[in-house]
């Protein structure tokens, strides 16, 4: 994420404000440009609020020569709580948040959300059951992830060491972007030597990993238990990791916070110095040797303060190939998803 300030007065300002809490000028994010600015002194160029402000909390603009009422992130989805649900739509109101911060995460690396269909069903789990999923381009969210408690209770039951709404939204869009960047890329071959054969029957392989659980010597290959369930999951979920990190990288450097005590993190090739150069154009290596330790980092600063690591995750060589592979995927899918 970028560091944003407001248009009028300079205050840092956050990508969720809808109003400078200094100088109280009202604020939107502009999609096309990436950017928070002061309404009032852009209205004059057509730009508007996207209607849902309340509804889903949402700080998006519109520009004059886009149709309306809502955002491209609004546009997105498909099905949300009735308004009779209460409940449901507080939870809503996160899971927008959510989902606005994935987009930017995408935009930022050039991925398209336009084509292949992406739809948003954000569903509330109260009277039916839910099951969060991707399935040809529609994402299915439950919000009652939304509510901490029951997250948290769930985190555990399944012995996770991280569990967020955000961490939902970028597993689902790696399945969703899974077409795009690889199987019509002339790419499955390679992608099969990394991640599995993803014709291993799906069901069958559920069932194993809820009865079995995964093979204990999992994260030499996996960035996570739920990973080694079938490749399709290991894709998503390095897929979802491979926007941590470059959204955490993002945030740590337009704040200036750059990692230069120590910096050894067990593996000597990655303790490159800091490189300058725009993170696109850098190697998969390049971005890890900073990532290493800034998570060291920040899991040091995180425990300072009582809380849990920031990033619970060990990377092991076998993950962060697959990462590097999914480096170059995005990259090259700048040009394929405009
Ligand atoms: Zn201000
Ligand atoms: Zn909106
Ligand atoms: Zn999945």
């Amino acid at each position: 994420m970028r560091a944003f300030t407001c248009g009028h007065c300079g205050q840092l300002v956050f990508f969720e404000n809808s109003l400078c809490l200094r100088c109280s000028t009202e604020l939107g994010f502009v999609p096309s440009r990436l950017e928070v600015v002061a309404l009032t002194e852009e209205r004059a160029a057509g730009l508007r609020r996207c209607a849902n402000v309340t509804m889903a909390g949402c700080n998006w603009t519109l520009e004059a020569n886009e149709p309306g009422p809502l955002c491209r992130s609004c546009r997105l989805t498909r099905t949300r709580p009735s308004d009779h649900d209460a409940e449901g739509l507080a939870a809503f109101v996160k899971a927008e948040g959510a989902k606005r911060r994935l987009l930017f995460g995408l935009f930022e690396l050039g991925l398209g959300v336009e084509t292949g269909g992406l739809q948003f069903d954000l569903l509330s789990s109260h009277s039916a059951p839910v099951a969060t999923g991707h399935a040809d381009g529609l994402i299915t969210i439950d919000l009652a992830e939304s509510d901490d408690a029951r997250r948290e209770a769930r985190r555990a039951q399944m012995d996770e060491p991280y569990r967020t709404m955000l961490g939902h939204f970028r597993h689902e869009i790696g399945h969703y972007y899974w077409p795009i960047l690889i199987e019509q890329t002339g790419e499955l071959e390679r992608w099969r030597e990394l991640f599995g054969d993803e014709r291993t029957d799906y069901g069958a392989s559920l069932q194993r990993h809820y009865e079995q659980g995964p093979p204990a010597d999992w994260s030499d290959r996996h960035v996570s238990a739920y990973a080694t369930m079938h490749p399709w999951e290991d894709w998503a979920e390095t897929f979802a990791h491979y926007l941590h990190i470059r959204d955490t990288l993002q945030t740590a450097a337009a704040f200036g916070l750059f990692v230069t005590g120590p910096r050894e993190t067990g593996d000597p090739s990655l303790m490159a110095a800091p490189a300058e150069e725009d993170a696109d154009d850098r190697s998969f290596t390049a971005l890890i040797s900073d990532w290493l330790p800034l998570t060291y980092a920040l899991n040091a600063v995180n425990r300072s303060m009582g809380r849990d690591d920031l990033y619970p995750f060990a990377l092991a060589p076998a993950v962060i190939e697959k990462l590097s592979f999914v480096h170059d995927r995005v990259r090259s899918g700048r040009l394929v998803a405009p």
